[in-house]
């Protein structure tokens, strides 16, 4: 087959916005792995986006495998979803008053996850958790927090310890700002690892609040949990009286219909008590959830003690997007989501197999990562033992050859239903000549 046709390597327009935005914005980015830091080169500052394809300043186009790091499960800019937020929008931006769409938005997340009976609607993944977290707290009056080692929860302060993604991207342990106070309530443990489990909650069994977990983590890579691993996190919370929080930001409504608790759910031992949601549920607007049971539930404030709140909770047009895409999410889209991701990452394995590139894919439901090593990833460390030179000449040879991948060898690689044959095609055509610059 003829060589995919590659962009020169410069990209003179983002590089001028780039050099712009330094001047404004800390590492010219809002979110810290957008700058490439780990990759190297110059972010591609996106104009537009449709279907599968970002263009970018200098009016390239680029097969989109980030999809907003997960929210863009339809595409960009799908009809039903630009419909329906432009409808909302001509009714008004933001009431301060509740307003229908967010029962809408609340009913269908409920009627998707059986063990979640009342939700509350907040604006991004990370006041899900911190207030999930508080929650905790506040049912069980403990205060000590389990998270494992490379789950990411946003930036919270209490769970900005051996975060994934981001920070190890940047090599940082941990966070500075973070009061030892704060990080003193938070025992880190190694994913996967029943034993430290058990062996946390013998040591300190009445002080444990909450763990926390992602469903099936995402932001090491994908390193889904091993049989058995998440009724161990059931039996042993329920067994100490802590509660078991379920961290779907990112798998929720993307691994199947009912996120991970669908496809692995339910839980010898019962369902997680607290759920959290983001990314798909908003559509690509900042809309987040956190819910579970009524009982737990009814602790928050106006009706309970624990204080939550927020300007723009609950946003119509946010929340219009939300339920356009939850709506838009059919067996299809599910279907074609499994054909598109098996495409892409065989396409990738057999590429750098050809190529002697040592690697691995993992997948949570059509959920998947390539590691470049050679080896099963049960673990942040695990995931850390990567050769991120073979990823960085990867990710670059992709690039101009117009596939935009995540710019970090410790994530996913998101897709849409609105990847068509021809993109797929085009990832495809670009995949031999990028492993053979990996090798
Ligand atoms: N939880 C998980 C599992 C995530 O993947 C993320 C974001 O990547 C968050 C929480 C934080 O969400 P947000 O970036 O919307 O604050």
């Amino acid at each position: 087959t003829a060589p995919a046709p590659s962009y020169p390597m410069d990209a003179p327009a983002s590089q001028a916005l780039f050099e712009r935005a330094q001047q404004v914005i800390p590492g010219g980015v809002n979110s810290p792995v957008r700058a490439f830091r780990a990759v190297g080169g110059t972010p591609r500052f996106v104009a537009s986006a449709q279907g599968p394809w970002l263009t970018d300043a200098d009016g390239r186009r680029y097969v989109d495998l980030i999809c907003s790091w997960g929210p863009m499960i339809l595409g960009h800019a799908h009809p039903d979803v630009l419909a329906a937020v432009t409808d909302a929008a001509t009714r008004g931006f933001s009431f301060g008053t509740p307003s229908e769409n967010e029962v809408a938005l609340a009913e269908e997340i409920v009627s998707r996850v059986d063990p979640v009976e009342e939700v509350r609607l907040v604006n991004s993944g990370t006041e899900a958790t911190m207030t999930a977290i508080r929650l905790a707290r506040g049912a069980t009056n403990r205060s000590v927090v389990v998270k494992f080692a490379g789950c990411y929860h946003g930036h919270v302060d209490a769970l900005l310890a051996a975060a994934g993604s981001g920070i190890a991207t940047f090599g940082l342990p941990d966070s500075a700002g973070v009061p030892a106070s704060a990080a003193a309530e938070t025992i880190v443990l190694p994913y996967n690892d029943v034993a430290a489990l058990e062996a946390a909650f013998a040591a300190r069994g009445d002080e444990i609040a909450c763990v926390i977990t992602e469903a099936s983590p995402g932001n090491m890579g994908v390193v889904p949990p091993l049989p058995g691993f998440t009724e161990a996190l059931r039996r042993v919370t329920r067994a100490h009286g802590a509660l078991l929080i379920s961290d779907e930001v990112m798998t929720g409504f993307r691994c199947s219909r009912s996120g991970w608790y669908g496809l692995e759910g339910p839980y010898d031992g019962g369902a997680p008590d607290l759920f959290t949601f983001g990314k798909v549920m908003g559509g690509g607007f900042p809309a987040a959830a956190f819910g579970g049971r009524r009982d737990l539930m009814a602790l928050l404030s106006p009706t309970g003690p624990v204080y939550q709140a927020g300007t723009l909770s609950g946003n119509p047009v946010a929340t219009a997007a939300g339920l356009a895409t939850l709506r838009g999410c059919t067996d299809e889209v599910y279907a074609r989501l499994d054909v598109v991701s098996q495409a892409i990452a065989g396409g990738a394995s057999d590429a750098l197999a050809a190529a002697g590139v040592p690697h691995r894919v993992q997948w949570a439901g059509s959920m998947f990562s390539v590691f470049f090593r050679d080896a099963p990833v049960t673990s942040y460390d695990d995931a850390k033992a990567q050769d991120t030179e073979a990823f960085r000449a990867f990710f670059h040879a992709m690039l101009s050859r117009g596939v935009h991948l995540p710019p970090s060898a410790y994530e996913a690689w998101f897709v849409s239903a609105s990847h068509d044959d021809a993109a797929v095609e085009h990832v495809l055509a670009a995949l031999p000549e990028a492993a053979r610059a990996a090798a």
